[in-house]
């Protein structure tokens, strides 16, 4: 399997190449060369198939360069550290079936792809006898499940920077309780905006950036988002008696990461009747497939904040099989944006657009209505996020398809949420439980580039 860039700059590289690049060199996103399409004799086969074995098959799908005894066992060993024997279990509550994506180590879906993504990277820097650190800026979520990912590993050191005082405190308190030594918590004297800028002038400082071989952990790399296609398979299978029965997903979105996954699905030949799409406040996914109009607005802080984002940095991915794989149109299109802030479509991309996917923009009000009355009617407490997509599911029963609405947190990393939904705070799991008396290590900073350029130069590997 060959991959290439969004932008077509350039040539085709093998899978792993294409992990350790990360962003494209051209500034487009990777994706495969094809998509393969399965028969109903192959999918019928991954029925009965436990997570680990399937994850195996559709990952070997998408990498031939890896020795299949070694990717076996680093896709085993990434699900270890899960709490469910199932990985990612269903429930079902009436009409709406959870797919519960939160028994990683740090309680959101974003273990599942970055504890495979820690051991691959750990692979390959072996192999290729490389060193990397990896810096990145987090108001939450993604810093914690990075820093779970790499953990103790070889060649791998990580810098993650936080907002000081500004995450909830229980994400901050799952990232500073890490002690290994190749972890570095930044508390920065600032807010997230200013971790994010600098970050981006960290790795704009090209020296800087080869000296110490920083490397990235965001949602774009392409092993994120293989790794969240298996889920797709493994809950279609759970719901579904046979390959006849369409369903819904529907996905809580910020990045189009997980949901992009769940399209690659959708082309793989999964019977996936639409993608229902999700979003809080920050609505700009949902205005460009219900109106064709994706345009920036300013990002409003809302009750789930790891979808607090209006640019969504894997959308180029789903752009270019919009424009028929064609690398020119997609980097027409993002100049047009960079200029004007907004990108047009013309009615039939709308309508290709809307023959995938639905859309719904769920507010404050309605996430918290939904947290409480779903536990009064079911005693299942969603978090903020679920909650986003379990009410855009309900708005949507009248499809008449099995509906499975994807869990990307535990309510308990967002407590606050939920006792103003409930009054009532939602019980820990064992992970969470005393964390406040657990010893910590962090490095409070002045939010300043020269500061913590000096930190990282100073610990780096
Ligand atoms: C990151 C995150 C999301 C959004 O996922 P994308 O891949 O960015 O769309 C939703 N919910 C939670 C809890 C997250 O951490």
């Amino acid at each position: 399997m060959k991959y290439i860039s969004t932008r077509g700059g350039i040539t085709p590289i093998d899978f792993k190449d294409a992990i350790m690049m990360g962003l494209a060199t051209d500034g487009g996103l990777i994706l495969p060369e094809t998509i393969p399409l399965l028969d109903t004799t192959q999918l019928e086969a991954w029925r009965n198939l436990p997570y680990r074995d399937l994850a195996f098959r559709v990952i070997s799908l998408f990498c031939d360069d890896i020795p299949a005894e070694d990717l076996k066992d680093l896709i085993d060993r990434s699900y270890d550290s899960f709490d469910h024997e199932e990985i990612t279990p269903i429930v079902s509550k009436g009409e709406i079936n959870i797919l519960e994506l939160f028994h990683g180590p740090t309680l959101a879906f974003k273990d599942v792809a970055l504890q495979f993504l820690g051991n691959l990277f750990e692979y390959l820097l072996k192999e290729r006898k490389q060193k990397m650190n990896i810096v990145g800026a987090t108001s939450g979520d993604t810093g914690s499940a990075a820093i779970y990912g790499v953990r103790g590993k070889e060649n791998i050191a990580i810098f993650i920077l936080h907002p000081d005082g500004k995450t909830s405190p229980v994400q901050a308190l799952q990232m500073t309780t890490v002690l290994d030594a190749n972890v570095h918590n930044i508390a920065a004297k600032g807010t997230f905006d200013d971790c994010q800028n600098i970050v981006k002038a960290l790795f704009n400082d090209l020296p800087f950036k080869e000296k110490h071989a920083l490397g990235a952990v965001n949602s774009i790399n392409w092993a994120r988002v293989l790794a969240q296609v298996v889920y797709y398979f493994y809950a279609y299978f759970r719901v579904t008696k046979n390959l006849d029965q369409q369903v819904v997903f529907s996905v809580p979105t910020g990045n189009f990461g997980d949901i992009f996954a769940g399209y690659v699905a959708k082309r793989m030949g999964l019977p996936i009747s639409k993608l229902l799409l999700a979003t809080n406040e920050n609505n700009i996914l949902t205005r460009f497939i219900l109106d064709g109009d994706y345009s920036l607005d300013t990002v409003v802080p809302t009750l789930s904040p790891s979808m607090d984002i209006q640019v969504a940095s894997n959308f180029e991915r789903y752009l270019y099989f919009l424009y028929n794989e064609n690398p020119q149109r997609v980097c027409a299109a993002f100049e047009e944006f960079s200029k004007t802030g907004c990108m047009k479509f013309s009615n039939e991309e709308r309508s290709i657009v809307l023959s995938d996917f639905l859309s719904q923009s769920v507010n404050r009000q309605e996430t918290l209505d939904t947290i409480s009355s779903f536990h009064q009617q079911t005693g299942y407490l969603l978090d903020p996020h679920t909650a986003v997509g379990v009410k855009a599911a309900q708005d949507h029963l009248s499809c008449g398809l099995p509906l499975i609405c994807l869990a990307t947190a535990h309510p308990a990393k967002f407590e606050e949420a939920v006792i103003t939904a409930t009054g009532l705070p939602p019980e820990r799991p064992a992970s969470l439980a005393g964390i406040e008396k657990l010893p910590s290590r962090c490095e409070v900073l002045d939010a300043d580039l020269t500061v913590i350029k000096e930190f990282i130069e100073r610990l780096a590997l």
